[in-house]
């Protein structure tokens, strides 16, 4: 793969992307890329098609057309195991945590065979990211408060060391001070580890203030993209992130 001009590698390149169901495309011409330490926002109103891309990038929808490479190949359809061992990572919106088993366990599968003699110190650095997980490590991940379960599911993703990290609604029913926290954390790991990172979110002010770069989409196309920074000076793409390209 070609490096940047800041000579980081692409994690992830989608060109000319048409994703949906039953053949019928519900985002169309989508061109994105993630690279290594960076954090990469996809916005756009209820229904406009993230959710879509994400499913797609993770191989849990066939592509309509177009191309995607992830971790160094197309993804394997409906096999996530197969692009988790390329060092894929995706946080889907209902979290999807095992809401009988302990915080342990439910970290411990985020662990390939291969992790699992390193587990305890996989552990102490999912804690390190979120100590609020310490003292319930031996509690039933159902009894968690929201923002416990999504630092659990951020937690259980991170724990199989990803090189790619793929967020869906990270902040669904959280309070704002709990969703800053996470987003920290999102930053850190691109920051600090080099992480990709691809999100999805609500709070668009928030995610601007993360990411590096922004997507939004309306009814399945792109209306505004670039620098967060430059993004979030722009009032009608706030606008448009929330209401549709009718903002813009
Ligand atoms: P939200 O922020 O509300 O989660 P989104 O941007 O993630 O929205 P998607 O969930 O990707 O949007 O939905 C995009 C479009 O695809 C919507 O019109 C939705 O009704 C449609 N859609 C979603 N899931 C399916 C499905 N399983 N079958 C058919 N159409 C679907």
């Amino acid at each position: 793969m070609t490096p940047t001009a800041e000579g980081r590698s692409p994690l992830l390149t989608v060109e000319g992307l048409r994703a949906g169901y039953q053949g019928v495309a519900v985002v169309r011409g989508l061109d994105l890329a993630v690279h290594e330490g960076e954090v990469v926002a996809l916005l756009g109103p209820n229904g406009a098609g993230k959710t879509t891309v994400l499913s797609t990038i993770s191989g849990l929808l066939p592509a309509l057309g177009g191309t995607i490479d992830v971790l160094g190949g197309p993804p394997p359809l409906r096999r996530p195991h197969l692009l988790a061992r390329r060092g894929f990572a995706h946080v889907p919106e209902d979290r999807s945590i095992f809401r009988d088993l302990t915080v342990r366990e439910n970290l411990r599968l985020g662990v390939s065979a291969r992790g699992r003699h390193r587990f305890e110190q996989r552990v102490e650095e999912v804690l390190e990211l979120f100590p609020a997980l310490a003292r319930l490590l031996d509690r039933r991940a159902g009894l968690l408060s929201g923002g416990e379960q999504q630092m659990l599911a951020m937690g259980r993703a991170l724990a199989g060391r990803p090189r790619l990290l793929v967020v869906d609604e990270l902040s669904l029913g959280l309070a704002p001070l709990i969703v800053e926290r996470l987003l920290d954390v999102v930053r850190r790991i691109a920051t600090d580890l080099g992480t990709g990172v691809l999100l999805v979110e609500q709070h668009v002010p928030l995610a601007l203030q993360v990411a590096d770069r922004a997507w939004v989409l309306s009814h399945g196309d792109v209306v505004a993209s670039g620098a967060a920074s430059e993004l979030a000076s722009r009032p009608e793409v706030l606008a448009a992130s929330y209401l549709g390209e009718s903002a813009l």
